[in-house]
């Protein structure tokens, strides 16, 4: 069950994450960028995202709670790079040399990492 607390707490933890998102995102030039999260009106978590050089956004939610900035990181990343697929950039941001399919945003040892979903291997630090 969540409860309010831990809500406020995960939003907080959204807060964070999303600033580093953010980085990551315009570091492997996508086309989407998160802009910031909030309760939206069912006290539910949502991200706001636009099209890089557009101010118009668009938001996308309910965000699970979490217990970790980097967990945050992780979701907000696999949410939002749906986006950049359905944009286009089919593999965004690269898998290992070869592979076609987009890496995957994993939670390992605590720590918010680049995965490829075929081999288990750690690619890169996410944020
Ligand atoms: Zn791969």
């Amino acid at each position: 069950m969540t409860t309010e607390e831990d809500v406020l707490t995960s939003l907080d933890h959204y807060e964070h994450a999303v600033i580093r998102v953010a980085g990551e995102f315009r570091a492997h030039d996508a086309p989407v960028e998160p802009r910031h999260v909030r309760l939206d009106d069912l006290d539910s978590i949502v991200v706001d995202y636009g099209t890089a050089g557009q101010c118009r956004t668009y938001s996308l939610g309910g965000l699970p709670a979490v217990a970790s900035v980097e967990e945050a990181i992780v979701e907000l990343t696999d949410l939002l790079q749906e986006k950049v697929l359905e944009a286009g950039d089919t593999a965004w941001p690269g898998c290992l040399p070869g592979h076609r399919h987009p890496p995957s945003a994993r939670l390992v040892s605590g720590a918010a990492v680049w995965t490829c979903p075929e081999h288990g291997t750690t690619l890169a630090r996410l944020g």
